[in-house]
């Protein structure tokens, strides 16, 4: 492979563009594209994790959060402070403007009607956009590949750990991901539980026209980075829908609920 693709971290903040990564991939049109299919087959997946009363807490820690929320909307109901986090400053500013209900955020409705939908009341959209503003508390830079990804900040261990499409674009090489799970392990309770999504046998995704790198894994590869980073796998799904030819070349997603052991610490190097 050559590492002269790898996106560097300089070029996410001179490169990636929140507003057009958000029309690209998190607009429902009149016909559901690719995009919108895997949209709302991992909110399903969501929905049925955190529905079933078995992940919940005090703390949810979602790493590289970029300039999204939709992977909060089912969790927000089962905890009662929520943490978000990037590397990309813009990323962090775009959720600052949700957040306050700045006139220029991007519009989430459609997307928090469908979970709404799936939690079986379509009408209350508004109240979960406003309860979920109430619980992210804090709002992080962040960066995976550092032994402590938030820094030097004093936070509880987090009862769940999210990630979704952060791992693949943020890591260089295997190592690199094996290690940054082993660093996003130090974050969670012993116990707690690790909701990991994201594309496989991907090599880059497209933002418009700008080329960002993916580290191209199989399934297999990787679970055996979880259950090295010292989690058990409670579930593994492959969704098989990928993305359209024209924005990344994946075969497939996978969504994996981890948990920690409680000895993991001696796995970790
Ligand atoms: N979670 C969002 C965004 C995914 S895009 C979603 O589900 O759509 C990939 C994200 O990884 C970007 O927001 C980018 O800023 C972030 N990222 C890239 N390198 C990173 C690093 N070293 N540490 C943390 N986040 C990183």
């Amino acid at each position: 492979m050559v590492e002269s693709n790898f996106t560097t971290k300089a070029a996410y903040l001179s490169h990636f563009n929140p507003q057009t990564y958000l029309e690209k991939y998190y607009t429902f049109g009149p016909n559901p594209s690719a995009e919108n299919q895997i949209l709302m087959h991992i909110l399903r997946k969501l929905f049925k994790t955190f529905s079933s009363g078995r992940v919940k807490g005090d703390l949810l820690i979602d790493i590289g959060t970029g300039p999204t929320i939709y992977q909060l909307l089912s969790a927000c109901e089962s905890f009662k402070e929520i943490v978000v986090s990037d590397y990309t400053d813009q990323n962090l500013e775009e959720l600052k403007r949700w957040l306050k209900k700045d006139l220029k955020a991007f519009d989430w409705s459609p997307v928090v009607k469908y979970v709404c939908e799936l939690e079986g009341d379509g009408e209350k959209w508004a109240e979960k956009e406003e309860s979920l503003r109430q619980k992210v508390k804090h709002i992080l830079k962040c960066d995976v590949t550092q032994n402590q990804p938030l820094g030097p900040v004093s936070l509880p261990q987090a009862d769940c750990l999210l990630t979704a499409l952060c791992l693949d674009a943020a890591c260089k090489d295997l190592p690199t991901y094996q290690q940054a799970l082993k660093n996003l392990s130090s974050l969670l309770k012993p116990g707690g539980f690790l909701v990991f999504i994201d594309a496989l046998k991907s090599s880059y995704y497209m933002i418009g026209d700008q080329r960002f790198f993916s580290l191209s894994l199989t399934q297999e590869a990787v679970k055996d980075a979880v259950v090295k980073a010292g989690y058990t796998i409670q579930e593994f799904e492959v969704i098989s829908q990928s993305y359209s030819k024209t924005r990344a070349n994946n075969e497939g997603l996978f969504y994996l609920v981890g948990q920690k052991l409680n000895n993991s610490v001696g796995l970790q190097s």
